[in-house]
């Protein structure tokens, strides 16, 4: 069994939400699928270790808003690497909240859904929530995110989930500092000179030695002492 056939598989990205009263909560997701179109129903596989799980089986209803490629690595770390638990992730970006209060994060984000949760099945780690489409609306025009954009052109890649074509990069002499490749211990998130980070106001060809110590990464919010090289 070849795992590597997995990361073939393609994906989207988006931010699955909902309440628990007024409390809101939303994270990344890549697994939302369209099941069926009459009546339009959608999958999500959400993490039962997730605050949004909880909020989601409390709330019955879920939205998914469609994350446009400019999306930054901050925002989406904000979602992705964060936990709701430990802070308010709604605090200072654009949502709305729908009739029934369900929260839809609109900021970067191209159009949502609101579903209504008619089944759910359990799958060891997740569960796999089946909503009937009840809102939905365009908010701009533009390029919905792929999990493959995300990983090649954004860069938020995890090593040891990385496409095999990746292996192909140029080696690394340990000597050149200026090309030394720095991982975040946190997140796995792979800062290069070469690209820099600019969302992060470092700009390319910048070694990482000579980032400021005020730079966290742009991923998951670690400081730049939680980075190690990247062998
Ligand atoms: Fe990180």
């Amino acid at each position: 069994m070849d795992l590597n056939v997995l990361h073939n598989i393609g994906y989207g990205m988006y931010i699955v939400s909902s309440n628990k009263g007024n409390l809101l909560n939303g994270q990344i997701a890549n697994t939302v699928f369209q099941i069926t179109s009459e009546p339009v129903t959608i999958a999500i596989s959400i993490n039962k270790k997730n605050l949004t799980h909880e909020y989601i089986e409390s709330a019955r209803k879920f939205s998914v808003s469609i994350l446009e490629e400019e999306a930054a690595l901050s925002f989406i770390g904000r979602f992705g690497f964060k936990s709701g638990r430990s802070e308010d992730k709604f605090k200072d970006i654009k949502y709305i909240k729908l009739g029934s209060g369900c929260p839809v994060v609109i900021d970067n984000a191209l159009c949502y859904l609101e579903a209504e949760v008619v089944d759910q099945f359990d799958c060891f780690t997740h569960t796999l929530f089946i909503g009937r489409m009840i809102d939905s609306k365009i908010l701009k025009t533009g390029r919905p995110m792929t999990y493959e954009y995300y990983h090649q052109v954004k860069r938020g890649t995890t090593p040891d989930t990385a496409p095999t074509f990746i292996k192909g990069e140029g080696v690394i002499k340990k000597a050149d500092k200026s090309k030394q490749k720095y991982v975040c211990k946190v997140c796995n998130y792979v800062y290069d000179p070469e690209t820099g980070d600019p969302d992060g106001g470092i700009q390319p060809g910048t070694a990482f030695e000579d980032i400021p110590d005020s730079w966290v990464c742009p991923v998951c919010g670690a400081k730049k002492s939680e980075f190690v090289k990247y062998e």
